[in-house]
């Protein structure tokens, strides 16, 4: 199959004006301008995009797929009050049925905008259930959550529940330690250990909020007290040292790939922390807007050579069309120096969130070797800045092929 269209955005190269990528089973031949395509065989299909962008599929590393049931219906600012509210309607009512529904929407969803790779956390494991069948390629965390009331809680619990996951071709189980406020550290790291030896991707919330920030240094004035029962109830210990030593004593084993989500309040020695153990980090533009961050770190942890990407959080932050272009012009309106550099600011959805889950070898860039996931994207108008124009309109997907198949839209 040869896919044309009047660009193609590698990912991990400039844009080329009447571009053709060739796709040759699950798998990308070749990419490069139309005029030094190849003839077509005989038999092979071409498709003829006109004004359009072909992309890679893009990534979204981070999200809880699950929890756009609860959209529009929790609190914007504040992380905990939000927090809160969660736990309050997730209790009401079918719990299971309704989440593993929405995960199965919001995966769908994450298609018509274009995402053909997703990073998906739930909490009691359902996710891969409910997207075991979804034609989108996906890592799905299974969430440690020691405070919970319901497993995996603990890490034998974990491990169960990892063994439970039947992976395909298109899923990949990873390791989620929740957050350093709702699982021990130790646990927090055997974890991440057991993601190494089973080579699977893994992740943490780190560093979300000043009170996350000040816990970490013993200072547990700041966490609410819903969640302060909690942890005393589950005689979580309380840490010391900061967000530095903690993730120093977290990655010191020099784990397989993986990422802290968030990153939003960090000092230099936390940044200096973070390149060390070689790890990315996951930003979510519209997810820090609505619950009122300080500005992100951005900037500085890619002057410490840290790799960044961009995901979405969970559909329930005023943000359930899950559009990463939506995320990027977010981004271009918080970090002014980045806003011009289209070659990045793609790089912050395709080639760095496929970094993130550890999947840049396969997935992330259209070249030779890689496998073919591909979106095309509608351009109003003909241009000569195709990433700033899609970050500009954020169309959903006009097609989207994933391993090589198309996956119908509608
Ligand atoms: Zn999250």
């Amino acid at each position: 199959m040869i896919l044309r269209a009047a660009w193609v955005a590698p990912g991990d190269a400039a844009p080329i004006r009447d571009g053709y990528v060739q796709v040759l089973h699950d798998r990308v031949q070749a990419v490069g301008a139309l005029d030094q395509a190849p003839a077509p065989k005989r038999r092979e299909v071409v498709v003829d995009l006109g004004t359009a962008v072909i992309t890679p599929g893009l990534i979204n590393p981070h999200s809880h797929l699950e929890l756009g049931c609860y959209a529009g219906q929790l609190p914007r600012g504040p992380l905990w009050p939000w927090l809160a509210e969660l736990i309050r309607v997730r209790r009401i009512g079918d719990q299971v049925k309704r989440e593993t529904a929405a995960a199965g929407e919001f995966a769908w969803r994450s298609l018509q905008a274009g995402v053909t790779c997703v990073g998906d956390a739930s909490r009691r494991n359902l996710g891969w259930r409910a997207l075991a069948d979804t034609p989108i390629r996906k890592v799905c965390f299974v969430e440690l959550l020691s405070i919970a009331d319901q497993p995996p809680r603990t890490i034998a619990e974990l491990r169960a529940a990892m063994h439970d996951v039947a992976e395909n071709g298109l899923l990949t189980a990873g390791v989620s330690p929740h957050a350093p406020y709702t699982v021990p550290a130790a646990d927090a790291r055997a974890a991440i250990q057991l993601a190494s030896a089973l080579n699977r991707p893994w992740m943490i919330h780190l560093a979300e909020t000043p009170e996350e920030v000040a816990y970490l240094s013993g200072d547990i004035s700041g966490m609410p007290p819903g969640l302060a029962q909690a942890q005393r109830n589950a005689a979580l210990p309380t840490p010391s040292g900061g967000v530095g030593r903690y993730v120093r004593g977290l990655l010191s084993s020099r784990p397989a790939a993986g990422y802290l989500a968030h990153g939003n309040y960090l000092a230099d020695d936390d940044i200096a922390a973070i390149a060390e153990a070689g790890c990315a980090v996951v930003y979510c533009p519209r997810a820090h807007a609505y619950y009122g961050h300080a500005d992100h770190p951005l900037e500085r942890l890619r002057a410490a050579g840290v790799t960044v990407a961009i995901g979405t959080d969970s559909p329930a932050c005023d943000n359930a069309d899950l559009s990463p272009w939506r995320e990027l012009a977010q981004l271009r309106e918080a970090h002014a120096a980045l806003a011009d550099d289209d070659d990045t600011l793609l790089r912050f959805v395709t080639v760095y969130a496929a970094e993130a889950l550890g999947m840049a070898d396969r997935v992330g860039a259209l070249r030779p070797g890689m496998l073919a996931d591909i979106a095309a994207f509608p351009l109003d108008a003909p241009t000569e800045r195709p990433i700033r124009a899609l970050i500009d309109a954020a169309p959903d997907a006009a097609r989207v092929w994933v391993g090589g198949d198309e996956v119908k839209l509608t």
